[in-house]
Parts: structure tokens; sequence; C-alpha cells
């Protein structure tokens, strides 16, 4: 655990810091109280993925959720934000793993089902990555085609070179890659061809104003056709309205994520969800 905890600490609090610093110092020292307590009050939700063509349910995204004594509720996206800078995501990344993972290995009734876990950039920077993911597996009893790794293009792009080789290793391994929130990033697309992807993940921001919006549309059909012409599956997320949903699926989209599916749940409700929907 200790080799976990990391070893950067943000600078000491100061009188003359805005609020914002505050709250990020206590965010940080909130949550390296959590890890310390293997946990405490981190927890994950799990969002439902489902095949655009019959809707059957076909894995799920690992979500972090967070609510401190104090703190109230912090967003996965502040929690992250704040772990990143102060190097406490690596400690908590591998938490998000292990967790996951474990639960993973408990969706087999009737069929096993895919994971998916986001990984941040100095998740992926971490030297040890690939050894902790091995490690990981191992441990939890999950077989590797069963995880899949969400990585955005900024965090590829930050770790192009050292990263490649990593990812190469992940996929050689039977780990999927996905891009996540594509379209939002560097627009580089160099990494398609270079890298072992397997999926994009269609940003909600682009699903949004479906089916009205021509340059949504636009947008969708192409980034479809992109990743098809390059062997890759597309997931749609952010879906909320059949609507949305009927455009996509006509469109080519493999997968489809979205409160009009449904909203991401506790474990407990994704096993029943899961023996409800596929038994
Ligand atoms: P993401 O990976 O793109 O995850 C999808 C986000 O969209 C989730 O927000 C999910 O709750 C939300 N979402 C899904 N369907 C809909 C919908 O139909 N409508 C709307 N409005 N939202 C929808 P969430 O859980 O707040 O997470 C936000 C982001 O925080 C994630 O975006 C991801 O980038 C990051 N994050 C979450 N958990 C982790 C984690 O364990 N590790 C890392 N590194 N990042 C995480
Ligand atoms: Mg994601
Ligand atoms: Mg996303
Ligand atoms: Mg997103």
């Amino acid at each position: 655990r200790a080799k976990e905890m990391g070893k950067n600490r943000c600078v000491r609090f100061e009188p003359s810091m805005n609020q914002a610093v505050v709250r990020r110092q206590a965010i940080e020292h909130a949550l390296r109280a959590e890890l310390e307590q293997q946990g405490g009050g981190l927890a994950l939700h799990y969002q439902p993925l489902f095949s655009a063509r019959g809707q059957a349910l076909v894995g799920a995204e690992a979500l972090l959720r967070w609510t401190h004594a104090e703190l109230g509720p912090v967003s996965p996206l502040e929690a992250v934000s704040v772990a990143e800078d102060c190097g406490l995501i690596v400690p908590l990344g591998y938490w998000v793993l292990r967790t996951a993972c474990r639960d993973a290995a408990r969706w087999t009734a009737p069929g096993p089902l895919r994971v998916a876990v986001n990984i941040s950039a100095r998740q992926l920077g971490d030297p040890q990555f690939l050894e902790r993911v091995m490690d990981i597996l191992r441990e939890e009893g999950l077989p590797a085609h069963l995880l899949e790794i969400e990585l955005t293009e900024t965090v590829l792009m930050e770790n192009m070179e050292a990263g490649a080789h990593t990812l190469h290793r992940l996929s050689q391994l039977g780990i999927h890659l996905a891009i996540d929130d594509f379209g939002t990033g560097y627009s580089s697309l160099a990494y398609l061809r270079q890298l072992p992807m397997r999926r994009l993940k269609i940003d909600r921001s682009f699903v949004r104003d479906l089916p009205e919006q021509e340059h949504s549309r636009t947008i969708v059909t192409a980034i479809v056709a992109l990743a098809h012409g390059l062997g890759l599956q597309v997931t749609a997320e952010g879906v909320e309205t059949p609507q949305q949903a009927d455009y996509l699926v006509q469109q080519g989209c493999d997968v489809l994520q979205g409160y009009v599916f449904a909203r991401p749940m506790p474990v407990a409700q994704f096993l029943a969800l899961q023996a409800g929907t596929t038994a």
C-alpha cells in the first residue's frame, strides 16, 4: 500500500491562497485519508452499455463516486483533477482499477460482461502501469479481454512516446483500448494509425443536439465512417432521448450509453439488472 501512496505533496496552506486553492487543498487531504483507509468513502458506479442492434447489455463503464463527510459529494472530474496535480492519481487509479476488476469478475450470470475503466495521463505515465494492471487482473481473476481502458486524446498526446509501448503490450495481452470523448481533444489523428485502439467513443457534446442539428449529424456520420474504416467499434455516449438512439442506430453506432437507457448505478443494482435483462 505504502508504495501506492506516492511521495509528492502539494504546497502547504497559506492565508493568501484563494478559495479555489483552499478547496483543492481540502480535497487533497480528504482523498489522502480515504486512500489510507483502503477506499473508505470512495465508490464506483457502473453505467450499463448496450449493443445498438438488439440493445443487449454488453458491459458497463466504471465511474468514480465520492461523498465525503465534510466536503459532501465531490465530482469525479474535480477529484481526478486534484489527484492528478498532487500525485494521488496513481493510488486512486489503482484503487479504481482493482475495484472495477473485482466487481466485473462477478458479472458471470449468465454470461461475462466487459468493464470499461477511465485512465488519466499520469497513470499511463507510471512506469509500473503495465505490471500493475497484469497483477490486478491476475489477483482479481478477471480475463484480460473483459477489461477496456478508456483514454482521452489529451492523455494519448501527453504520453505518445512513453505510452505507445505500454499500450501495445496491453493490447497484446488482450485488453481493449478505447478513445474517450473523441473529437474534443487534440485533433491529431496520428495515434489512430499508430496505436492499437479498438473503439472510439463519440463525445456527449456531439450527441446532445441530434438529430436536429446538421453539424452534429455530419460529425457523427464522419466519426462512424472513420472508425469503421479503421476497423474500430463506435460507442455513443450521453444518449438521452429515443430520437437520438434511433439516429445513432441508423448511422451504424455499435454501442449506446446514456440516461435514456440507464444511469450509473451501484454494483448491486447492476448485478440485478444483468440477472434481469440477460437471464
Ligand atoms: P466520461 O469517461 O466521458 O464518462 C461519461 C460521463 O457522462 C459520466 O459522468 C456519466 O455519468 C455521464 N453521462 C452518461 N450518460 C449521460 C447522459 O445521457 N447525459 C448526461 N448529461 N451525462 C451522461 P461522470 O460520472 O460525472 O464522470 C465525468 C468524467 O469524470 C468522466 O467522463 C471521466 O472523464 C472522469 N472520471 C470518472 N471516473 C473516473 C475514474 O475512475 N478515473 C478517471 N481517471 N476519470 C474518471
Ligand atoms: Mg469514459
Ligand atoms: Mg466519455
Ligand atoms: Mg465525456
